[in-house]
């Protein structure tokens, strides 16, 4: 039996372990404490905001900033069609809308020219968009300097869905840092993991006040435990804040371990005529988070499933990048501005093992692989 391959498996050694130790013996268990503090103040410095607040996850922080901005029912959230299920979740969580915009083909982020478009049809009928949730796809930044010109001429605030492109830069300055506000996260499979995590960064102290006060219960600061708003219990443990610094310390070696494979990739598909590597110009802006390819099936003979079915046989992870939004059966009927460019990167992509815990054996057994379904379909 060979040892199974994942896309992106968590990344933690003796480092993360001593963290996690050294914090229960500190006694901070419940679940506050002063790691959860150190956390946000590293992370908020690292991307160069005022203000981290640690949180459960990343959809607890979309859930939080969007409620903050006074996103509401009866209003329309603009948000990308290119993501996964939880930016859409958490703007239904809230009441309001979600309406899709489609994607750049290039990078597959939110295309500037039809956020546009969405914001002039719905003002053109009257309605309120409460915010614009753009989402770094993969580790790449939106083109921020576009996309918070358009929303502020509109009047809209933006809550930058940061989930997957920690580290990455636009226009040198940090993922995580536009918008009113920023959310990442730390899941698993991200690039950064506290096992499950995530955080709201935002220069915006009021903001960040209103987003801890509300994930701690709405208490109000009085001994007798007043409430006056519905509150909610999103906040990080103090264990887990432990390991996300631990993580944090080592974040740029991760991401350095991510684009050797990046590499690697860009390498083996050079020669492969139908066959791009997914965003990969000007990608030295980038996280790297997942590396994916592109196919035209036209030109190469065969179907990215044919290539997953081929690296399945000998038990190693690859998928299809995000299915959108606007396809998705539980949000059907829902409306947007849609050229096709989503649904296309959607059927010619397919996600590679990606991260930074890949053993070179594991890299080697993984490119070897795949050189020989290109073996095999060139002869
Ligand atoms: C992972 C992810 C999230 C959600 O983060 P969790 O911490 O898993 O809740 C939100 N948006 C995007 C784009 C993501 O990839």
């Amino acid at each position: 039996m060979t040892e199974r391959i994942y896309m992106s498996s968590p990344d933690v050694g003796q480092l993360e372990e001593d963290a996690v130790v050294a914090a229960m013996r500190s006694g901070w268990i419940a679940p506050l404490g002063p790691d959860v503090d150190g956390f946000e103040r590293e992370l908020a410095a690292r991307v160069g905001v005022a203000r981290g607040v640690a949180l459960s996850t990343g959809t607890a922080a979309l859930h939080l900033g969007l409620l903050t901005l006074g996103v509401a029912p009866g209003s329309v959230v603009v948000t990308s069609t290119m993501t996964f299920a939880a930016t859409t979740n958490a703007i239904t969580y809230t009441g309001a809308e979600p309406f899709f915009v489609d994607a750049d083909p290039a990078t597959g982020n939110m295309d500037p020219e039809l956020l546009r478009e969405a914001l002039t049809q719905l003002r053109a009928v009257g309605e309120t968009v409460s915010a614009v949730v753009p989402v770094d796809l993969l580790g790449k930044a939106v083109d921020y300097t576009s996309i918070l010109a358009i929303a502020e001429e509109f009047g809209v605030p933006v809550l930058a869905d940061a989930a997957e492109s920690l580290g990455a830069t636009h226009a040198g300055r940090a993922a995580g840092s536009f918008g009113r506000a920023s959310i990442v996260s730390f899941n698993g499979n991200k690039i950064m993991t506290t096992s499950g995590g995530g955080m709201l960064l935002t220069d915006d102290e009021a903001l960040a006040d209103q987003v801890r006060y509300l994930a701690t219960q709405a208490r109000q600061p009085v001994v007798h435990y007043e409430h006056t708003d519905i509150g909610y219990n999103y906040r990080m443990s103090n264990l887990l804040a432990a390991l996300g610094r631990a993580q944090l310390s080592r974040l740029d070696d991760m991401i350095a371990a991510r684009r050797r494979m990046r590499e690697l990739y860009t390498q083996l598909f050079a020669t492969v005529d139908g066959v791009d590597v997914f965003g990969a110009e000007g990608d030295e802006n980038d996280n790297v988070w997942l590396t994916s390819i592109l196919v035209d099936e036209a030109v190469t003979g065969w179907a990215p499933s044919e290539l997953a079915a081929y690296l399945a046989v000998d038990d190693i992870e690859s998928r299809p990048l995000w299915k959108p939004m606007h396809l998705q059966p539980v949000f059907a009927g829902s409306r947007g501005v849609i050229s096709g460019a989503s649904e296309r990167l959607f059927e010619r992509g397919l996600t590679l093992p990606s991260g930074s815990a890949l053993t070179d054996g594991q890299r080697d057994r993984v490119t070897s692989r795949i050189r020989g379904f290109l073996d095999e379909r060139a002869a």
